[in-house]
């Protein structure tokens, strides 16, 4: 049987100069002679385009409802879980005989855990192993963690961690070729095609969050603009002049990005072509998500990744936009209790600790993430097998201890976000003995110059803030544009007590 990319029948939009959007199909423009034609996948994966060649295989099938289903690689998104469990053990083996071999850290702990590559024989002897921590991969900085001489290394990455030393993460040829391949998984799970254009607003650099994902949208086959992150006036004018349809970059820059829109009268949904954000690198709530889908006009999906694991393309969603698959086949993951390092079975949320399982240059066993999630056990309406993880809720090193109760930044966004005269800005300082002040912006249609009503909304927020995180902050209402933005990461917590 064959396959068509459904979306064959479209050619990508023309640009015209900006503003003035050319119509699909005008092929006399230079971009419309970048279209490469459609391409058509057999039954024995074999592909045949009308022009061109194509590094991948985006294969689509009609799933019972009217809707196209795409896959990258359905043989690997699909696989039966027997299969894929079998999979995973096949290659835990082989990574744990590896590292055990060619890495002295590893083979030392093994020694310390009395263990041996031979004692797994099944993936539950997986908790024999022992943990990774940040703090190992920092120890062994620049290169103790290598697997593969240093000439069989193609690129370095390193973690954007503020203190201390980086974490380095080599990635051989092979890595750097499974990292796209993860990306393009997970991209066309969102619905990109080969026809789309994306601008990808990361920071491109030693940072993960930008390369990996340029190097999996090309093997797609997409335009890719690699516009970094910032500058917000070139970034609209090259969504207006290529008629971006996908985006990548942080949720705080997408809100940022959606007042700026606000501010040069620009409605997204007549004056750009944007369908899909992707947005990862740091904790959002779902109020979040639906904040930036209604501003730019578009649907957002999370993708999840660290730099120690590759980056972008560890966990990704889905059209059904319900927890993000992570892609199991290449890692192995587990939800454990962060204070006892205890298992914690599928439902409880819990810190995620991954193993890598086709990894070369620097594999890594059982990494204590940090990162606070659960994992969704049933099977996704889209018939990937890969299950899901919820969307992380923070980092379990990122709980505030506020007057002995604990808080996470992220209960305190999703109220914010959910409040609708509220801008898309906001922080939280700590000062003195435990005072909490939450900072944060109004939105240009909640600014208000009479005293009475913001003094109401402050106490409105007080009120939603004190029965979420069971403690009173101080709210400080701050007109539109006020609090700094930050291009990479945002920095939501600024932490001066003098405790
Ligand atoms: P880096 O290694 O610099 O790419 O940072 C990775 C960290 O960013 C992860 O461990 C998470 O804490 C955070 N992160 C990445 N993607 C997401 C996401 N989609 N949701 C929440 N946090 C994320
Ligand atoms: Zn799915």
């Amino acid at each position: 049987m064959g396959y068509t990319d459904p979306h064959c029948a479209e050619s990508r939009p023309v640009a015209g100069p900006s503003g003035s959007r050319t119509t699909r199909g005008a092929s006399r423009t230079r971009l419309a002679n970048l279209h490469r034609g459609c391409v058509k996948v057999d039954g024995n994966g074999v592909r045949t385009s009308t022009q061109g060649s194509f590094s991948g295989t985006m294969v689509s099938a009609m799933s019972s409802s009217t809707t196209a289903r795409a896959y990258w690689k359905p043989e690997e998104e699909t696989l039966a879980r027997p299969a894929l469990e079998a999979l995973q053990l096949e290659r835990l083996k082989r990574t744990v005989a590896r590292v055990c071999e060619s890495v002295p850290l590893y083979r030392k702990k093994f020694e310390q855990a009395k263990v041996t590559p031979g004692d797994i024989r099944t993936l539950a002897d997986l908790r024999r192993l022992p943990f990774t921590t940040g703090a190992d991969l920092r120890e062994s900085y620049p290169a103790g963690m290598l697997a593969v001489p240093l000439d069989d290394t193609l690129r370095l990455h390193t973690s954007s961690g503020t203190t201390g030393k980086p974490k380095a993460l080599f990635f051989s040829r092979q890595d750097v070729d499974n990292a796209a391949e993860l990306i393009a998984r997970s991209f066309v799970a969102a619905g990109m095609t080969k026809r789309d254009i994306f601008q990808n607003m990361m920071t491109y650099g030693l940072f993960t969050g930008a390369l990996v994902t340029h190097y999996g949208a090309e093997k797609i086959g997409c335009l890719v603009i690699p516009a970094g992150p910032g500058n917000s006036d070139r970034q609209l004018l090259l969504m207006q002049d290529f008629h971006t349809t996908s985006i990548h970059l942080t949720p705080s820059f997408a809100l940022y990005f959606a007042d700026v829109l606000e501010k040069r009268s620009i409605d997204p949904r007549k004056d750009l072509s944007l369908k899909r954000a992707f947005v990862g690198a740091e904790p959002h709530s779902e109020e979040t998500r639906r904040k930036i889908e209604d501003a730019l006009g578009l649907r957002v999906f999370n993708s999840y990744g660290l730099s120690e694991m590759n980056g972008p393309g560890v966990a990704f969603e889905c059209q059904e936009q319900a927890g993000m698959h992570l892609w199991e086949d290449h890692y192995i993951m587990e939800i454990i209790d962060p204070e006892s390092g205890e298992a914690l079975p599928p439902g409880e949320r819990g810190e995620l600790v991954l193993t890598t399982l086709v990894r070369e240059a620097m594999p890594i066993l059982r990494y204590r993430t940090r990162d606070i999630t659960s994992i969704v056990d049933a099977p996704c309406a889209c018939g990937r097998t890969h299950r899901r993880i919820q969307r992380i809720t923070g980092r379990a090193d990122d709980m505030l201890i506020v007057r002995g109760v604990n808080i996470y930044p992220q209960q305190i966004e999703r109220i914010l976000m959910g409040v609708p005269k509220l801008g898309r800005n906001y922080v939280i300082v700590l000062e003195g003995f435990d005072e909490m002040t939450v900072k944060v912006e109004l939105s240009e249609a909640g600014f208000d110059d009479q005293l009475e009503h913001v003094m109401a909304l402050q106490n409105e927020i007080v009120g939603l803030l004190r029965a979420e995180i069971l403690t009173k902050p101080n709210v400080d209402l701050v007109p539109p544009g006020t609090l700094p933005v930050s291009e990479g990461k945002a920095k939501r917590v600024i932490d001066n007590r003098k405790l």
